[in-house]
């Protein structure tokens, strides 16, 4: 029993708009499922859900989200096989990290039990949005934002939670061109860097169109107060092989704490690897790649799962790696976890919550 949990109420469309969807040509998150789910925040607590048609919200320009940010996401992916069940990976960890940024940005956080309840029931009446075929999956987003009609900076005194849902592509083909930045940071000590904040990505704009300008497609993010430890590469956290250590910058208050990332490290822990979490130096990776001593180096999140790098630019110099097909762990963890999120593979850590 969800002790939390309002009754949802439910508003189905009239028709669906499901055969209109180019399932050949999906991309990513532009075609968006038939139903979303609502939930407003006043006077000290939630409403109702209620699921509705996808389609426009209407509020006031005045809404304090839109001036002074307070507005926060999630993502996270369901999966279908073909035996129609359907499998969202490890929500519970999405409902513990919303909460968390909630908390740093100052906003009501919500039960877990009714984050996953209200996303369960979402994808429940969508299921048939859940594309089946390897590669593809139904990416959610939760989100919420202050929708106070007030011009002051102060915490919202009223909120909306809103979950859609988009069936995508996978979301990363190529391997990448990665930059190392040591002028612009995404987030400092102190700061919001390790909520899902929505301000966080628009910092990270600029930085990211000046890298892809000079033919790169991605930052390497380094720490804002020397620019000599490295954090996350674009909005995924990153990782290294070298030998029999796999090695990630710890967590901090600057870094996203990851499910993928966590997933990863867990099943290299498995599989009999090293993990090390500590922080990691530009001269550790760069010595390491002119020696060869590290062996593949990827970006980890639910959108790629894993995003191979190929080459690092420090300072205009790349250094470049082995092509992605030779690297041991990166190819054989990514199959694992995407087999696992299928339900095709032994779920030892309990992490798919079946619908
Ligand atoms: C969402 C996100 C990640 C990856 O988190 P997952 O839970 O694995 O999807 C990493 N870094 C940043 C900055 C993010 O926003």
């Amino acid at each position: 029993m969800i002790a939390t949990q309002k009754p949802i109420e439910i508003r189905k469309v009239t028709e669906s708009r499901i055969h209109q969807v180019d399932w050949d040509n999906l991309g990513f998150g532009h075609v968006f499922s038939d139903h979303m789910l609502v939930m407003e925040y006043h006077n000290g607590e939630w409403g109702a859900p209620v699921i509705q048609p996808y389609g426009p919200l209407h509020f006031s320009p005045a809404i304090s989200s839109l001036h002074y940010g307070q507005a926060i996401f999630e993502g996270m992916k369901a999966f279908r096989n073909t035996d129609n069940e359907v499998f969202i990976f490890r929500p519970e960890e999405n409902a513990k990290r919303m909460n968390h940024s909630a908390e740093r940005l100052c906003m009501p956080t919500l039960p877990e039990d009714v984050f996953v309840h209200c996303v369960e029931q979402l994808i429940s009446l969508d299921r048939n949005w859940v594309p089946t075929l390897d590669g593809e999956a139904l990416y959610i987003r939760p989100h919420m934002f202050a929708i106070d009609e007030y011009v002051g900076v102060k915490p919202s005194d009223s909120y909306m939670f809103v979950v859609f849902t988009s069936p995508v592509g996978s979301y990363y083909t190529s391997e990448l061109k990665v930059k190392i930045e040591h002028h612009y940071s995404r987030a400092s000590h102190g700061g919001t860097g390790s909520a899902k904040a929505a301000g966080n990505y628009a910092a990270a704009l600029l930085p990211t169109k000046k890298a892809q300008d000079e033919g790169y497609n991605q930052l390497l993010w380094t720490d804002a107060e020397s620019h000599e430890y490295l954090e996350e590469s674009g909005t995924m956290n990153v990782m290294f092989r070298k030998g029999n250590t796999i090695m990630t910058p710890q967590l901090s208050d600057s870094i996203l704490s990851g499910i993928t990332r966590d997933s990863i490290l867990q099943v290299a822990r498995d599989w009999g690897y090293v993990v090390v979490e500590k922080r990691i130096a530009v001269t550790e990776l760069i010595e390491g790649l002119r020696s060869g001593e590290i062996n593949e180096a990827f970006g980890a999140g639910t959108a790629a799962t894993i995003a191979p790098i190929r080459t690092i630019c420090l300072d205009g110099e790349d250094f470049n790696l082995n092509e992605y097909s030779t690297w041991e762990f990166a190819p054989k963890v990514a199959l694992y976890l995407d087999r696992v999120k299928r339900g095709r593979e032994n779920d030892t850590h309990n992490w798919n919550h079946v619908v």
